[in-house]
């Protein structure tokens, strides 16, 4: 038998091979011991009890197709909203809905923004479908409007923001997105993605799901993964015009989310204590953490300021953010750090338990003052 080598095989096409694969949050450490996970911005609190109720009844049924419609969930999802179910579309994560945003609107040739220091699935999106990811430089970490508009040309077809933004936690006020969208031709399909707007207090609203609602060219992204604490469903949700959630209907997966998820992520979208819980906790543990990277201000560490559930913390002194990230994994915390993303001298901290939070923050002090 003759062994056929790579060499004669099916080759991948060139923008495929150019993909650098998304690296996920780490859950242990490089000998395989389990550690705390600050690193992938789940809830520390959990899931709500109504939605592992209603998660438990549904996946008592595991013969059936789910609900291709997702009927009950995009119900849920507008009555909590006030947006009409028929434009709500549903993703395997929203990580699904960006993809197809892209593989909907652009192609080989066309162009697609986003930021430097953003979400590095937006670059994977672009490159799957042929296009070229163009980079926006930042403004302090966070969004500039001006640097994105700098970046259309004639070939822009999708622009992707993070709304709080990750990894930096930064945030753009309504009138910086309105900007944004307004400066925008109408044939270029922007994306904000919204992962961490429930970390948001009410009065801090960016205007995007009025947008989405109003205007033909908006595609607003939210997921089940981060406050709702069902990361481990891969459910989530977008809001466009009737047209757009067309085009992404016709290339979604079939049965693209589960029963069992679908039964969860409608209880959990209802159960605002637990929304509310979730974020009172956050706000106060981000607080908290800020204070204390501030007090070592001396040191060299600083903060950039967070609307999110994680703080991007930066070492400008003795202590490195490779030291650091080692020391506390060693300590059996994982966190980010991010040279592969442009920040070698930055951790990104998911804000987790009380316990935990007060533990990094003695690792940063001791680390700090020792170095
Ligand atoms: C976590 C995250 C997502 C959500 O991913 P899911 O696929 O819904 O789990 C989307 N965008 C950003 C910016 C995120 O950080």
């Amino acid at each position: 038998m003759t062994h056929v080598g790579a060499q004669g095989g099916p080759q991948p096409k060139e923008w495929i091979s150019a993909i650098a694969p998304y690296v996920p949050g780490k859950a242990a450490d490089a000998s395989g011991r389990p550690v705390a996970k600050l690193s992938a911005n789940e809830n520390p609190l959990g899931t709500g009890e109504a939605a592992r109720a209603a998660f438990a009844r549904a996946s008592a049924d595991l013969a059936t197709y789910p609900d291709p419609g997702a009927a009950l969930l995009r119900q849920a999802i507008a009555a909590q909203y006030g947006l009409e179910p028929a434009r709500v579309i549903y993703g395997t994560g929203s990580d699904e809905l960006l993809h197809i945003a892209a593989s909907a609107y652009a192609g080989p040739g066309d162009e697609i923004i986003h930021v430097r220091y953003g979400f590095s699935v937006y670059e994977i999106a672009a490159r799957r479908v042929g296009a070229v990811p163009v980079v926006a430089a930042d403004k302090d970490y966070g969004t500039d409007v001006d640097a994105i508009l700098a970046c259309v040309t004639d070939k822009t077809r999708v622009v992707f923001v993070a709304n709080p933004n990750n990894p930096t936690g930064t945030f753009s006020p309504r009138a910086e997105i309105a900007r944004l969208h307004a400066a925008l031709r109408p044939d270029i399909l922007l994306v904000i993605d919204q992962a961490y707007a429930e970390y948001l207090e009410p009065e801090e609203d960016d205007g995007a799901l009025a947008l989405a609602e109003s205007e033909p060219n908006v595609l607003v992204t939210r997921t089940f993964s981060k406050i709702h604490g069902l990361a481990a469903e891969r459910i989530g949700w977008g809001y466009a015009s009737a047209q757009i959630v067309e085009a992404l209907h016709r290339i979604r997966a079939p049965f693209n989310i589960t029963s069992a998820g679908q039964a969860a992520a409608a209880a959990a979208i209802a159960d605002t204590a637990w929304v509310e819980a979730s974020r009172a906790h956050n706000r106060i543990w981000r607080d908290y953490l800020c204070n204390e990277v501030t007090a070592l201000g001396n040191c060299g560490l600083s903060h950039v300021p967070s609307s999110a559930n994680f703080v991007l913390v930066r070492f400008a002194g003795a202590l490195s953010a490779q030291t650091a990230f080692e020391g506390l994994m060693e300590a059996g915390y994982a966190t980010r750090w991010l040279p592969g993303q442009g920040l070698p001298d930055a951790l990104r901290i998911t804000i987790g338990t009380e316990e935990q939070m007060r533990d990094v923050a003695r690792l940063l002090r001791e680390m700090a003052t020792r170095a």
